[in-house]
């Protein structure tokens, strides 16, 4: 394995007519991957993938943005259990759409995620964001997390500002990047400022493909774009980026 994709979902059915070649493509790239559910359902279908291919992983949580949903935290548990399983999320607060009371409902749910990941020994996968008027989510989850994590944890996509990054730094936290870091220069700040050893590659496939791959469906073997662009975008060399994200996702996850 030469680099991984820590955040993506080839579980969705954007991949149902060719999932097995998407998979082929990041094996014969040595390109690994953690899949990503996003509810119970497609966290079942995220071990069943990990079960039944090498250097693939699983997370397994219920998205913020379905919060509001009748959830059973013991099903989770239990498929949270299988050694596959190396994160539990994706979990947090997206303050895009939300209303205060869903805002309620969503750091109810977080902190659920919190505790089973305490209970499991594993660490989180966070999906955190602001809305246009309702900032903050990252540092009321920030909060959120001190007061209840004892398990390491990522912020997926970070999109936060440098202050947020240094505080998710400072409590040994890390920050993950997409596809979008190689057509917009709006994150370039905040990777040329956490610790290279803090920061991990996704492409959140099928969303956000990378240039040169952009507006078509991503996948997990484009992720080796998104490694070049942190190099580029940081000024450093190449293999060297790829051998230590690669060693951050080992640290992160122990796989
Ligand atoms: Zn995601």
């Amino acid at each position: 394995m030469k680099y991984i994709d820590i955040h993506g979902h080839p579980n969705l059915s954007q991949f149902d007519a060719d999932r097995e070649e998407v998979f082929g493509r990041a094996a014969a790239a040595g390109v690994g991957m953690v899949i990503i559910g996003t509810d119970i359902e497609s966290s079942l279908r995220a071990v069943e993938l990990a079960r039944t291919h090498d250097n693939v992983w699983a997370v397994v949580g219920i998205h913020p943005t379905e919060a509001s949903t009748t959830i059973d935290f013991d099903v989770l548990k239990s498929i949270a259990r299988d050694p596959k399983v190396v994160a539990i999320g994706e979990c947090g607060l997206d303050y895009v759409h939300a209303t205060p009371e869903e805002i309620t409902q969503q750091k109810e749910v977080f902190i659920h995620h919190i505790l089973l990941a305490n209970e499991m020994g594993k660490p989180l996968m966070l999906h955190v964001r602001n809305g246009k008027e309702m900032t903050g989510a990252y540092q009321e989850a920030l909060a959120i997390l001190k007061a209840h994590a004892q398990v390491r944890f990522n912020f997926h996509f970070f999109a936060g500002t440098p202050r947020d990054a240094a505080d998710i730094v400072a409590l040994n936290g890390t920050v993950s990047f997409t596809g979008v870091v190689t057509f917009t220069t709006d994150y370039d700040d905040v990777i040329r400022s956490v610790p290279l050893t803090h920061i991990m590659s996704e492409t959140d496939c099928p969303f956000v493909a990378p240039v040169p791959y952009r507006g078509t469906r991503n996948e997990p073997v484009y992720v080796i774009e998104v490694v070049k662009a942190i190099a580029r975008i940081r000024t450093e060399d190449e293999e060297e980026v790829r051998r230590q994200l690669l060693e951050n996702a080992r640290n992160f996850f122990h796989p």
